[in-house]
């Protein structure tokens, strides 16, 4: 095996990296168990005794084991008190996340962990059925037991001082993050967004996507699929393209990257969607420098926000931009033949921008999806601090859904039982989803700035000025920032809400003809489509 560390650094740094090389070697086996039970395994290998269930728990468990011996304890301590090694700034950040990830790993319990496994299992299984069957009444007992416990992990990681339970949650997820300073940049994103979502819904705007629903077959969609992330910059020489249920990213190992997609919606552009969506996972994982510290913090993902920035950035500022259907739309002819033959750039623009306010927040346009994860940010949060109580959860839900997106929430399995994460204790995850879309387009800004011929170079098919300034800026880096230091060293300011908008309101008042946005991207030559705006349900 290839030493990850050179030979210049002392004993205690090369074996740590070799360990911490080890134990990420044994978890790929688990990342392709994983992979492989969502794409090709046969259904029945799953439950047996000895089967894939227990496979994966047997690896996990060694996984585990390892990351937190006290040989890697020991060695880490050697580390922190080595002044020459921390003298080197990119080592001292390793290490500094070494010891975040060795504390996270050893602050819990064995008891606690094997009780959120077991009763998170349980939990699932409940939120399932009660969904099917609109009985929120059926779950609520789990949750309440899945919060207590969640409750008792934060306590174990230790609430930062003047800080609430919930920071402790949300630090997992996106280190150093707290959720007031969440609540900072969500609460003037809520009534910007709030606001533009009321005028494009009173719009007589028709805005559609009909003329993507072509029937295309899943064949075709797969190839054009292809076209579209090797173009891109996804490396099919390291990666592949597959098929689930559920899209998904699996950065497994060095050279090794495997995304998932899925078909059958109407709209060519939902798969095509998920498609970018993970190839921009997956080129963050290919971005990262695996090669020399695979198993290191120096190769891994920032935070969930940032790689969803990445994932977001290649869905919707690209896959949603005309420069990009300039490109896309006579490679997508090509494949679908006579079924596009009339479609025009104005059009699958227009059809990749429909804005209209639906319950479920996976199938959200880019505008009100921020909507639905405030929402569940500001819910999540009263109830890990006990100011809101799980019998009162499906009211203040509906309440807000009446709130912020003007709807009325037929019921709890369209509600508050349509998310899989509180289940199992996700608690701190959901702001992740809109944290990456404020990155996105902060980046973005500075992104334009320093590759300003970037629209010409996208609708000739050219992403390679774009792939190679994140990966420059942001993959090369693996965790040796956190991500509100990236955010600043990159663009020059801390986080904010006013990118995101400028973006929102700079596309899509044009689209929707409304006024106070003709300066970006307006385009008199649109031409409405087929079907008529509506609230609908998605
Ligand atoms: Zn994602």
């Amino acid at each position: 095996m290839a030493k990850s560390a050179s030979s210049k650094h002392p004993a205690h740094y090369t074996r740590l990296c070799d360990l911490l090389r080890e134990a990420a070697s044994i978890g790929a086996v688990g990342s392709l168990l994983g992979w492989d039970q969502e794409t090709y395994m046969p259904h029945a290998g799953a439950a047996m005794p000895g089967g894939r269930a227990d496979q994966s728990s047997i690896i996990s468990g060694i996984v585990h084991e390892r990351r937190t011996s006290k040989e890697i304890g020991d060695l880490i301590a050697r580390c922190e008190a080595d002044k020459n090694l921390l003298g080197d700034s990119r080592i001292a950040a390793n290490i500094r996340e070494m010891r975040r990830d060795y504390d996270l790993a050893t602050k819990l319990p064995t008891s606690l962990v094997s009780e959120l496994a077991r009763t998170g299992s349980l939990s699932q299984d409940a939120w399932k059925d009660a969904r099917a069957k609109n009985r929120f009444k059926d779950f609520k007992p789990w949750l309440e037991k899945m919060l207590d416990l969640t409750r008792q992990k934060a306590k174990c990681y230790g609430v930062p001082k003047g800080g609430e339970v919930y920071d402790a949650l949300l630090d997992e997820y996106e280190p150093g993050m707290t959720a007031r300073e969440v609540e900072g940049i969500f609460t003037p994103l809520r009534g910007r967004l709030a606001g533009l979502v009321s005028e494009i819904v009173a719009s007589k705007a028709k805005v559609s996507d009909k003329c993507t629903e072509i029937g295309a077959s899943q064949a075709d969609q797969h190839a054009f699929g292809h076209d579209v992330i090797k173009a891109l910059g996804f490396d099919l020489n390291a990666g592949r393209l597959d098929t689930t249920a559920h899209p998904f990213c699996s950065g497994m190992g060095p050279g090794d990257t495997r995304l998932t997609t899925r078909y059958g919606k109407p709209s060519i552009l939902e798969a095509l969607g998920s498609t970018m969506h993970e190839a921009g996972h997956g080129m963050y994982e290919q971005g990262l420098p695996k090669g020399t510290h695979f198993g290191q913090p120096l190769a891994d993902a920032i935070s969930l926000g940032i790689h969803e920035s990445q994932s977001r950035m290649w869905e919707n500022l690209v896959g949603r931009s005309r420069a990009f259907w300039q490109w896309a739309l006579p490679v997508a002819k090509k494949r679908f033949g006579a079924k596009l033959a009339k479609v025009n750039v104005d059009q699958m623009y227009a059809a990749a921008n429909v804005v209209q306010p639906s319950f479920i927040r996976v199938e959200a346009d880019e505008a009100t999806y921020n909507l639905h994860i405030m929402i569940r940010f500001a819910i999540e949060r009263a109830l890990i601090s006990e100011d809101l109580s799980v019998s009162d959860l499906p009211g203040t839900w509906n309440a807000m859904y009446k709130e912020y997106l003007g709807l009325k929430v037929p019921s709890d399995t369209l509600g508050c039982l349509q998310d899989v994460h509180w289940s199992f204790g996700l608690i701190g995850y959901f702001p992740t989803y809109t944290l990456g879309n404020l990155y996105a387009a902060q980046f973005w800004v500075q992104i334009s700035r320093d590759i300003p011929d970037l629209d010409k170079r996208m609708a000739k098919g050219d992403f390679a000025p774009l792939l190679a300034w994140l990966r420059k800026n942001i993959h090369q880096h693996g965790r040796r920032y956190r991500a509100a230091e990236l955010c600043q060293r990159v663009t020059g300011r801390p986080l904010s809400a006013d990118p995101l908008m400028a973006y929102l309101e700079g596309k899509l008042r044009p689209i929707y003809g409304l006024d106070g946005g003709a300066k970006a991207g307006a385009k008199a030559a649109f031409k409405p489509a087929r079907r008529a705006h509506a609230m609908a349900m998605a």
